[in-house]
């Protein structure tokens, strides 16, 4: 057993490691080569530790929440792939409870690999309105907040209050969200290397009722619209101002057009999926395509959305 690995053990605890993990079990593409090592740490502490190492050895490292935004290569990622799982996942409402909160407002702390699905639910149940508009996006707080996800006219920034972070020195802050330079699907996480501990949101008393049928409302909406039944990772590339990308996609005339098994999806042309088995390199090389021929068609340059992790340097540009 290697010197690292040895040392990886010790830091995230045995029973939290794995070697070669395939990376299509964690992304909704459903592709991805292996991670050379795979953590799930079971908490902060051991978090902290495997950074630390990380980073005092130069091994590289990817903070991962529910993979539903990433593109992996399948040549896998040579570095520790950090999951961002059950020791992360816990959910507490701060204070009073609903029914003694005089303002109607009511905090919760959501643990950054706690599901964005999971948190809604729970929202439902103590009939707290505000989060609807995330209870069909397939992430977990942490990535929903590194993206500032949103939704049907809601987004993270609209409820986030703060979130506690690692910072690469190693201390934990907690952050005021306005603080995060939160804008369309992007904040200042990634580039001051933080990785989120858990977030605080804040909701509001509502009708339980009310609740359910709107977010029941958004989910068929999303069955009606998005292609579901086939793996991806949601629209793949940012609305350009002024324009939406499905459409340019399809003026362009690309919908349903396939590269090996990816193919930009016939239902909304926003979507690249994994239609028949795909490679990551084929969904890439089909997004560079309808880049390229959206911009000799319409002028507009599409940038994607989703991360892009172990592809070789130039391959990796928006
Ligand atoms: C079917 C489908 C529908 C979707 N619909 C929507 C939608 O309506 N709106 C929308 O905004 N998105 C949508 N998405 C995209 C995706 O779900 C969101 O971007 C989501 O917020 C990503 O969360 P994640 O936990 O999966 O993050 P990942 O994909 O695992 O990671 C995304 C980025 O966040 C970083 N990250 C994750 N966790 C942390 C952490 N704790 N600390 C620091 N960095 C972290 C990762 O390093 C990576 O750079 C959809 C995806 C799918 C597959």
């Amino acid at each position: 057993m290697s010197d690292f690995l040895n040392r990886l053990r010790h830091a995230a605890g045995a029973g939290h490691i794995w070697e070669n993990e395939p990376m299509n079990r964690h992304t909704t593409f459903r592709v991805g080569g292996p991670a050379r090592y795979f953590v799930s740490p079971p908490g902060e502490s051991e978090l902290s530790a495997v950074l630390n190492l990380c980073r005092s050895e130069g091994m590289p490292f990817y903070i991962l929440g529910n993979g539903s935004n990433l593109l992996i290569a399948d040549r896998g990622f040579d570095g520790v792939m950090i999951e961002m799982g059950d020791g992360f996942s816990g959910i507490k409402k701060q204070g009073k409870e609903p029914g003694d909160d005089q303002t109607g407002e009511i905090l919760i702390e959501a643990g950054s690999g706690a599901l964005l699905s999971r948190i809604a639910r729970e929202a439902l149940s103590d009939s707290l309105t505000g989060f609807e508009f995330a209870a069909g996006i397939p992430g977990t707080m942490g990535g929903a907040v590194v993206m500032n996800a949103g939704a049907y006219g809601g987004e993270m920034r609209d409820v986030l209050v703060s979130v506690r972070v690692l910072e690469p020195s190693g201390e934990i802050h907690e952050i005021k969200a306005s603080e995060l330079e939160l804008g369309y699907r992007k904040s200042c996480i990634p580039k001051r290397e933080y990785v989120v501990l858990s977030a605080v949101i804040r909701l509001k008393r509502g009708d339980g009722a009310l609740i359910r049928e709107k977010m029941e409302d958004l989910a068929a909406r999303r069955r009606e619209k998005q292609p579901l039944e086939y793996p991806s990772a949601g629209s793949t590339f940012k609305r350009p101002e002024g324009y939406f990308a499905g459409k340019l996609i399809e003026d362009a005339g690309l919908r349903g057009y396939r590269n090996g098994g990816a193919q930009v999806s016939e239902k909304h042309c926003g979507f690249v999926i994994n239609r028949d088995n795909a490679t990551a390199q084929e969904i890439l090389d089909l997004c560079r395509i309808v880049q390229d021929k959206v911009f000799a068609s319409s002028g507009v340059c599409l940038e994607t959305e989703i991360k892009m992790l172990g592809f070789e340097e130039n391959q990796e540009r928006k």
